[in-house]
């Protein structure tokens, strides 16, 4: 069950009001890289972890986000207060609350659109989706997922914070920005905590592909590194020399049962290419030399 308690995981202290900045900063409440899309992805694959100390994991960190999400939110609505009032009342003169609302980025259709409050978007004002969230219930999948997701978070707030000078909001980001970094390090230890945690899944990989570089783009700027080249790799320099890795024709083909395969053979009579043949066509007669 969920419960609530009314103070913030992090206290907010915002200098001012900003509608620009909190359009940005919506980035990491209703974003890709945000604390929604962070809480659901966790608490999702939480409530279908089967390992108890996984389970545990996820559900703590889903929770935590959501605290985040708090936060973030809380930060977006104090930079919006202003606005709000000023549009609820309409306290200034129309030319004036327009120059207000339209300071930056997509501030004016969070506060004509959502009237200043955190709204469920992007910076760009595109409503989260569960599509963000990329779980496929497999645990080092996942948890690969997770550790991306989390340095993803980590660098999102680096920018957010490099784009404020308010003391107070540079703090609370600063923090939400650590708490990724910690959750990062959880989810690599959990990650390596499961003895065979590569590859994926339960099927070994296919010798000798497994460990098989392909210098599929060749030309100046070639390089070689641990990552494809030495004692743990077969490498093939030339595709084309090479050719099917498998030995085979490279062709593909299907066994069709006698049917299926006199109308495929009646479709391609059918729609047979002539190359003998210079038709004339409607380029032809629409040039301008005809
Ligand atoms: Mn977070
Ligand atoms: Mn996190």
């Amino acid at each position: 069950m969920f419960s609530h308690n009314k103070r913030l995981q992090y206290t907010v202290r915002v200098s001012e009001p900003n509608p620009g900045l909190a359009s940005l900063l919506l980035e990491q409440f209703g974003g890709p890289d945000g604390e929604l899309a962070a809480a659901m992805r966790y608490f999702t694959q939480g409530l279908a972890e089967e390992d108890a100390g996984r389970k545990d994991l996820l559900l703590d960190i889903a929770t935590e986000e959501l605290s985040h999400l708090e936060v973030i939110g809380s930060i977006v609505a104090m930079l919006n207060k202003g606005a709000k009032g000023q549009l609820a009342e309409a306290a200034l003169e129309e030319a004036e609350l327009y120059k207000s609302l339209t300071a930056g980025g997509n501030s004016h259709t969070q506060s004509i659109l959502y009237g200043g409050g955190p709204s469920l978007t992007n910076s760009s004002g595109v409503p989260w989706t569960a599509a963000y969230i990329d779980s496929r219930g497999d645990p080092t999948c996942d948890l690969r997922s997770n550790i991306a997701a989390e340095s993803r978070a980590k660098i999102i707030y680096e920018r957010l914070i490099a784009i404020t000078d308010d003391p107070g909001i540079k703090d609370a980001l600063g923090f939400l920005m650590t708490r990724e970094i910690a959750h990062q390090k959880s989810f690599e230890k959990a990650l390596y905590s499961i003895d065979e945690n590569f590859p994926s899944g339960r099927l070994a990989g296919m010798k000798p592909f497994d460990s098989l570089y392909v210098n599929a783009s060749t030309g100046p700027g070639d390089t070689e590194g641990p990552w494809n080249s030495g004692p743990e790799w077969e490498r093939i320099e030339d595709v084309v020399e090479a050719g099917p890795v498998d030995g085979g024709d490279g062709t593909a083909e299907v066994k069709l049962p006698a049917d299926q395969r006199k109308h495929v053979e009646a479709m391609a009579q059918r729609t047979a290419s002539d190359a003998s043949s210079d038709p004339l066509t409607g380029a032809d007669l629409g040039a301008a030399d005809a």
